[in-house]
C-alpha cells in the first residue's frame, strides 16, 4: 500500500523556513513555503537600487562550520552554491576619530595584538579561547540541536557536568573581567554578545563560545553578499522538491478538532497535515490563531526581553570612501550608556554606537564600478517612535562621526539613501515592537525557557526561527529549521 506524502506548509521564507523546507522535502514531504514578501530570505533579503545591491539585514558570516554541516546533510557543500572569502582584518574598531584597531584574522596575530595592548594578556587570551572552544564544541553539538521541549532532554549526567563547566550561571562580563584589564580589550572581547541581542552582564558566560566563533573560526564573506547564501538555500530547497510562493500572505491558520488544518491566504485555504510557522512567533500566535489556541498571554510577551531593533541607512556613494574596513564598529562612545538606552530605560540613545558595513571594499559586484556600497546600523530599543525627523537627526550624528573618522566628506556624494527602522520591521515582517533579531538569548530565555518549537495547544503546528530555539542569528536560524524539521519527522514516524 503506498502512503500519500506528508503535506507541510511553511509560513515564511527566512533562513529557518528555507532550511526546514529543504530537509522535509528531502524526506519525501510535499512542502510549500508561503512568503508574504516578494523576495525570499526574510530579514536577510536583498534590496537593489541604481546598480547598488544591499543586504538588508545580516552582513557577518560567522560559524562557517554550521553552514557546512547543513549542506553536508544533502551531500553538498556551501561552495557548490557560493564563494566564501575569509576577511583580514576581520573588522576594525574605532575608539576615537582616527584612532582605530584592526582585528587580524588568526589567533596568533590576535595574541600579539593583545600582548602589545596589555603585556601578559596574550597567554590569557589563549586560555580564554581554549575554554571558548570547549563551550562551542559542546554547545553547538549537544545543546543547540535539542528541541528543548522538556527539561529531561538535558538530564543526561554527561550533559549536566558539561552544563556546569559551561558556566550557564555566571555572567559573561565577570568572565571577561577575570581575564582582561585593559578597557579596549574588554570591549573587543565583549563585542560578540551584541549578536545575541543582550548585554554582557545579563548574558551567561556560556556564550564566550561566540569569541571562538569570532577569533578562531573567523569572519567570512560570501561573494554577492548574504543574498548569495539565501539564494543557495532557496535553490537547495527547490532542488529537493519544495515549492516556494512569494507575495502570498498567510491570514489565518485554521484549527479543527484541535489540529492545524492548513493556512488561509487571499487565494483560499491550502490544506496541510502539518503547519510550520517561520513568521515571527508573536504574530503567528496573536494574528493567525484564535485566542483559545494561543500558548502565551500578552502579559507573558510583555515580560520578554526582545532583541534590539535598529535604524539602518542603505547608502550608495559616488566614488570610494577610504578609511573603512569591510566591517567597522564605531565604539567611540560609552557602550554601557547605549546599552542602558536599549535595555534598561528604553529611549533613543544620546550618544549612539554604530556599525558600518562596506561590502564593496571586498566585492565589486555590489556597487557600480568605483563606487561604495555602505550600510550603517544603530542598535535601538524596540518599540520607539521612528519618525522621519528622528531618523534624520541620527543620520547627522552618525555621518558627522563617520566623516570625522575617514577625514573627508561623504554626505555630498550619497546618490542612494534609504532609511529603515521599527515601523519598517513591523510592516515587512510583522515584528513585535519592530524587533530586528527576535528574542534575546538571556539566561531566562535559553533552551526550554524560549517559546516552544511545537505548540502545546494546537496539534500539527510547529515553529522555527529566531524567536524559538536556539535563538537569533543566521546559523541558529538554520539550526532551528533543522531541529523543527527533525521533530516533525519524529512525531510523524
Ligand atoms: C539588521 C539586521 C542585521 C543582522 N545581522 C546579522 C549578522 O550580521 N549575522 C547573523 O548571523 N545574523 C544577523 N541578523 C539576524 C539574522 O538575520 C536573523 O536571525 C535571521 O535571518 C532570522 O531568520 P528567521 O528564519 O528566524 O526569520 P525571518 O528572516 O524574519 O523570516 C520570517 C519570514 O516570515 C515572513 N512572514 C511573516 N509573516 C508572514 C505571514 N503572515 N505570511 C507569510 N509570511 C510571513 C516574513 O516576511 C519573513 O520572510 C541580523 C538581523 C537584522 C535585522
Amino acid at each position: 500500500m503506498s502512503m500519500s506524502p506528508l503535506r507541510v506548509v511553511v509560513v515564511g521564507a527566512g533562513f529557518g523556513g528555507l532550511s526546514a523546507a529543504a530537509l522535509l522535502a528531502r524526506e519525501g514531504a510535499r512542502v510549500t513555503v508561503v512568503e508574504k514578501n516578494d523576495e525570499v530570505g526574510g530579514r536577510a533579503r536583498r534590496w537593489s537600487s541604481d546598480g547598488f545591491h544591499f543586504d538588508m539585514g545580516p552582513s557577518w558570516y560567522w560559524m562557517p562550520d554550521i553552514f557546512e554541516r547543513f549542506f553536508e546533510l544533502f551531500d553538498q557543500h556551501p561552495r557548490d552554491y557560493y564563494h566564501l572569502e575569509r576577511l583580514d582584518p576581520s573588522y576594525r574598531v574605532v575608539f576615537a576619530p582616527g584612532d582605530a584597531v584592526d582585528l587580524p584574522a588568526g589567533v596568533d596575530a590576535l595574541v600579539r595584538l593583545f600582548d602589545e595592548a596589555e603585556p601578559g594578556s596574550g597567554p590569557r587570551l589563549r586560555a580564554f579561547l581554549a575554554d571558548a572552544a570547549y563551550k562551542y564544541e559542546a554547545g553547538m553539538g549537544d545543546f543547540v540541536h535539542k528541541p528543548s521541549l522538556s527539561p529531561f532532554e538535558f538530564a543526561d549526567p554527561r550533559l549536566l557536568v558539561a552544563l556546569f563547566r559551561l558556566q550557564m550561571l555566571q555572567s559573561f562580563r565577570g568572565h571577561v573581567e577575570r581575564h582582561f584589564t585593559h578597557p579596549r580589550l574588554r570591549q573587543i572581547v565583549e563585542f560578540p554578545v551584541l549578536f545575541l541581542g543582550a548585554t554582557a552582564p545579563k548574558t551567561p558566560a556560556l556564550y564566550s563560545m561566540m569569541n571562538h566563533a569570532d577569533m578562531a573560526l573567523g569572519t567570512w564573506y560570501p561573494q554577492g553578499g548574504m543574498a548569495a547564501v539565501v539564494d543557495g538555500l532557496r535553490r537547495l530547497a527547490e532542488s529537493q522538491g519544495a515549492e516556494i510562493r512569494t507575495g502570498t500572505e498567510v491570514l489565518e491558520i485554521p484549527v479543527e478538532g484541535g489540529r492545524a488544518t492548513g493556512v488561509l491566504t487571499e487565494d483560499g485555504l491550502m490544506e496541510a497535515d502539518v503547519v510550520l510557522a517561520n513568521a515571527d512567533y508573536h504574530h503567528v500566535e496573536t494574528r493567525l490563531l484564535r485566542r483559545r489556541h494561543r500558548q502565551y498571554s500578552a502579559e507573558w510577551w510583555s515580560r520578554r526581553t526582545l532583541s534590539p531593533s535598529s535604524l539602518l541607512f542603505y547608502l550608495g556613494v559616488r566614488g570610494r570612501v577610504d578609511g573603512l574596513a569591510h566591517h567597522t564598529l564605531f565604539f567611540d562612545e560609552p557602550i554601557d550608556d547605549h546599552a542602558d538606552a536599549i535595555y534598561e530605560n528604553p529611549r533613543w540613545p544620546e550618544r549612539p554606537l554604530f556599525y558600518v558595513s562596506a561590502p564593496s571594499t571586498t566585492d565589486p559586484g555590489v556597487a557600480p564600478d568605483g563606487h561604495e556600497n555602505l550600510c550603517l546600523l544603530i542598535p535601538l530599543a524596540p518599540d520607539l517612535p521612528d519618525d522621519h525627523e528622528t531618523r534624520e537627526r541620527y543620520w547627522d550624528i552618525v555621518m558627522d562621526r563617520l566623516e570625522a573618522h575617514v577625514g573627508h566628506p561623504v554626505r555630498d556624494r550619497v546618490v542612494v539613501k534609504r532609511s529603515y527602522a521599527h515601523s519598517d520591521f513591523r510592516a515587512d515582517y510583522h515584528a513585535l515592537g519592530g524587533n530586528a533579531y527576535g528574542l534575546a538569548n538571556t539566561l531566562d530565555q535559553t533552551a526550554i525557557l524560549r517559546p516552544r518549537l511545537r505548540s502545546k495547544r494546537v496539534r500539527d503546528l510547529y515553529f522555527t526561527g529566531q524567536l524559538t530555539v536556539p535563538g537569533p542569528g543566521v546559523p541558529p536560524a538554520i539550526i532551528s529549521g533543522e531541529v523543527a524539521a527533525r521533530q516533525i519527522l519524529k512525531d510523524r514516524g
